[in-house]
This record gives structure tokens, C-alpha cells and sequence, in this order.
């Protein structure tokens, strides 16, 4: 099968947003075997939308509309296609009751603008819209396959993913599986270079890198008509990748570092408590956003000042006066105390440079990460960050959960 994508919205002539719509669906119709032959992007114009239709529809199997679906007068996609395909425009009554509900919950009264938006080409199938009020559409013509669906990429991510791919999919016999790969402390370029002879060999399953906040992940998509085979594939897959880059690796799915480490630390039934000068709670905050925490956590100490580093953490006089606070000696200190002061199993600590200025005659990004553990053990990572300072304290508690998950 073959698509074309026409984005309709006079904004993206203007230059005002950027069709990130074709970028999305090209990426995701790729996945799943659809190859994309043409973008087009036509301004809110009912006769050169025509006219775009008119030569999709005769080069492609499957023409993708995005964008005018809404209540106002600019939004032609709905009449223009309907037009196109000699068919008139019918209330949808789910459609319909959704909407009326949304004003009638709200208190608001509903113009007659928002009956409009629950006007669906006859004879379609409608596409539900989770997260917003106009529905999509998939109908079959004579010459291709259409389909209508919203302009705001919140609205037609999900629109794709629940209902317009499992019915591209359907009656093929194929079903598709992913399994996402989490890494740390490994760029999206370096993951990309260690395995880009993998990424390009590799048809089924196809690997995506996806970077985001520092971590990287990895996509494996397989196309397949068998669930255990299925699986085989991407165990497969996934062992030539961990033998390169499995250093790397912390978990699976959805699961991020922070909520990895409070599963592991659940599992062993250990306690883990912070001592945080520059990062000043966001470990703990970080660890406490996820519920059940009270079972692995009694508290930490945010020990900002040397007085206080001295004083409630009982850091010695001589490591702050001879290594300074910013020193691995400080931070085998803060973490085997609050350790102890916790009563926790595992003690971590946190002291660095957050920057913009030197400290101690120490660069910005300039960390040190302390772990103590049951055997009395107290191992310090010295790291070098770079980024602002907010950056440099995230980045900092993410190493941390990814030290303590690999201890
Ligand atoms: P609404 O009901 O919000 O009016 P709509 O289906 O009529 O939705 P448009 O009016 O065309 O869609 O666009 C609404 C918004 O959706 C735009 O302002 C823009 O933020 C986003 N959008 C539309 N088309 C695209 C696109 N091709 N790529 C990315 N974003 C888009
Ligand atoms: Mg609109």
C-alpha cells in the first residue's frame, strides 16, 4: 500500500506552525509498511484542496487529510471531501452526544458551530477522537482510500495509534509488537553510530532511536503474524544490541529511572535515604513523586551550607578545611552518615558545582555522587556535567538512580 498525506491549514503556508502532522504519520505509516510517496500542504482553500485531492487520490491507495476538521468557518476539509466523494455530511449521534455533554458538564451553552463538528461524511467509519471533540473519518472511495483526521497532533497521535492503525492493519493477517530499550549515559548520535549498521540492516524489526531529557531509547518494531515468533524476532534483535551497548541499558517500556529504582529497591525490600547539597531534595522529591514510597524511604537531608554539611551530617572539620565540600572524601562522608542518621539500608549524597560560577576553584557541572551501601562500602562517582544549572542538577539525580540500579 502507498499513501499521500495532504496537510490543510493556512497557518502552515504562512509559516506559523510547522507540519509536524506529515512528519508523524510518514514515520508511523514506515512502521507499519505503508510507503509515503508524497506530502502535500495546501492553505484553508476549498478549491485547491480540491484539486490536491483530485491528484491523490489518482496516485495513491490511501490519502490522509489532516487538519479543518473544527467548528469554524475556515475548516473546509469535511464538505470539500465529501464534495469529492459525492457523498453528503450526517450527524454522527456518538459524536454528537459527546460533544453535547462536553458544554452540558462545562455549563456553557453550545453554538450551532459545535453541531457541525459532529457532521460525518455518510457512509464513513468514524475515527474517535480521545482527546478532543471533532471525530475522524475512514471511508473507501472508487479511487482510494481516505481519511480525515484533526490538525492538533494531540488529537491524531492517539487518533492514529487506536484507530486508524489497527484498521490499516486489518484483514492483512499482520499484526505489529514493539518493545522499547532504555539507556543512560550514552548520547542519541553514539547509540546511533554503535549501531547503525543494525538500524540500516534491519527491516523487521525496524529499531527508531527516540532521544528525550537525556535518556535515549530504542523502538523495536516487528511486523508479524505469529505472537511467539514475534517475540523470537525481538529477542534476537535485542541481544545483538545489548552485546554492543548494554552497559547502557536500565529497563523497558514506559518505566523511567527514577520509578526503575523504586521498583528495585521495593523488590529487595531496602530502605535509601539522600544527603543533597546542590540538588537540595530533587533526589528525594524525584523518588517521592511515586506512590508507595514510605516503604523504601524515611527521609533525607538537604545540606546546602558547609555549616550544615558539618553540623546535622557530621561531615568532618578536616575534609571541608583540606578537599573542600565539592570532593569525593565530602561525599563519602555525606552519604555513609545519612545512611546511618536514617537508619536506611542504602545512603546516597549529592555535592557539586550546579554553577553558573566555579566553587572551590571547581568548574560548573563538576559532581560528585556517593553511594553507601550494607557492607559498610562507600563508592563515589566523580562526574563531569554540562548544561545550566537546573540541567546539571537533573542530570545529576538521573546518574544517581542509574549508579544505584547498576550497584
Ligand atoms: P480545531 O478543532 O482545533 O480547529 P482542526 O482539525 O480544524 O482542529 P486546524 O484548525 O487546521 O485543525 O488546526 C488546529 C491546530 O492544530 C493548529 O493551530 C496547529 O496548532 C495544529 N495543526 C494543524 N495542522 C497541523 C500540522 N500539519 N502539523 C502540526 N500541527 C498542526
Ligand atoms: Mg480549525
Amino acid at each position: 500500500m502507498n499513501a499521500e498525506i495532504i496537510a490543510v491549514g493556512s497557518e502552515l503556508l504562512l509559516g506559523q506552525i510547522t507540519n509536524t502532522n506529515a512528519q508523524y504519520l510518514s514515520k508511523q505509516l514506515a512502521e507499519i509498511g505503508v510507503d509515503v510517496y508524497v506530502h502535500t500542504v495546501v492553505g484553508d482553500n476549498e478549491k485547491r484542496l480540491a484539486e490536491s485531492l483530485e491528484l491523490a487520490s489518482e496516485r495513491a491507495d490511501l490519502v490522509i487529510l489532516t487538519g479543518g476538521l473544527g467548528p469554524t468557518k475556515d475548516d473546509l476539509t469535511k464538505q470539500t471531501a465529501a464534495i469529492f466523494c459525492g457523498r453528503t455530511l450526517v450527524h454522527d449521534e456518538a459524536a454528537l452526544e459527546s460533544i453535547t455533554s462536553y458544554f452540558e458538564k462545562r455549563n456553557r451553552p453550545m453554538s450551532p458551530n459545535n453541531r457541525k463538528q459532529a457532521l460525518v461524511i455518510e457512509g464513513s467509519t468514524v475515527l474517535t477522537n480521545h482527546t478532543g471533540m471533532a471525530p475522524g473519518m475512514y471511508l473507501e472511495t472508487e479511487k482510494c482510500k481516505l481519511v480525515l483526521m484533526p490538525g492538533p497532533p494531540r488529537e491524531l497521535q492517539p487518533m492514529f495509534e487506536m484507530e486508524l492503525k489497527p484498521k490499516l492493519l486489518d484483514g492483512s493477517g499482520t499484526a505489529i509488537t514493539s518493545r522499547v530499550l532504555r539507556y543512560f549515559g550514552i548520547g542519541e548520535s553514539q547509540l546511533e553510530t554503535d549501531l547503525e549498521d543494525l538500524i540500516d540492516a534491519q527491516t523487521n524489526p525496524t529499531i527508531a532511536p527516540l532521544a528525550s531529557h537525556g535518556e535515549v531509547k530504542l523502538r523495536l518494531t516487528v511486523k508479524h503474524t505469529d505472537a511467539n515468533e514475534a517475540e523470537r524476532l525481538l529477542d534476537e534483535t535485542e541481544r545483538l544490541i545489548q552485546d554492543r551497548v548494554g552497559e547502557h541499558f536500565y529497563g523497558y517500556g514506559e518505566i523511567g529511572l527514577m520509578e526503575q529504582l523504586v521498583i528495585q529497591l521495593k523488590k529487595a525490600g531496602l530502605t535509601i535515604s539522600a544527603a543533597e547539597s546542590f540538588t537540595a531534595g530533587l533526589f528525594t522529591s524525584g523518588l517521592t513523586a511515586f506512590k508507595g514510597t514510605s516503604a523504601i524511604f524515611n527521609g533525607g537531608i538537604s545540606a546546602y551550607s558547609a555549616e550544615v554539611k558539618e553540623n546535622l551530617l557530621q561531615v568532618s572539620k578536616e575534609t571541608i578545611k583540606q578537599s573542600g565540600v565539592v570532593s569525593e572524601a565530602c561525599a563519602v562522608e555525606m552519604a555513609s552518615n545519612v545512611r546511618k542518621i536514617m537508619s536506611a539500608d542504602i545512603g546516597v549524597s549529592f555535592t557539586g558545582v550546579a554553577g553558573p560560577d566555579a566553587q572551590e576553584g571547581k568548574d560548573p557541572g563538576t559532581v560528585f555522587i556517593g553511594i553507601a551501601g550494607f557492607d559498610q562500602q562507600t563508592v563515589v562517582f566523580p562526574i563531569q556535567l554540562s548544561g545550566n544549572r537546573q540541567a546539571i542538577r537533573e542530570r545529576a539525580v538521573k546518574y544517581s538512580c542509574f549508579y544505584l540500579l547498576n550497584e
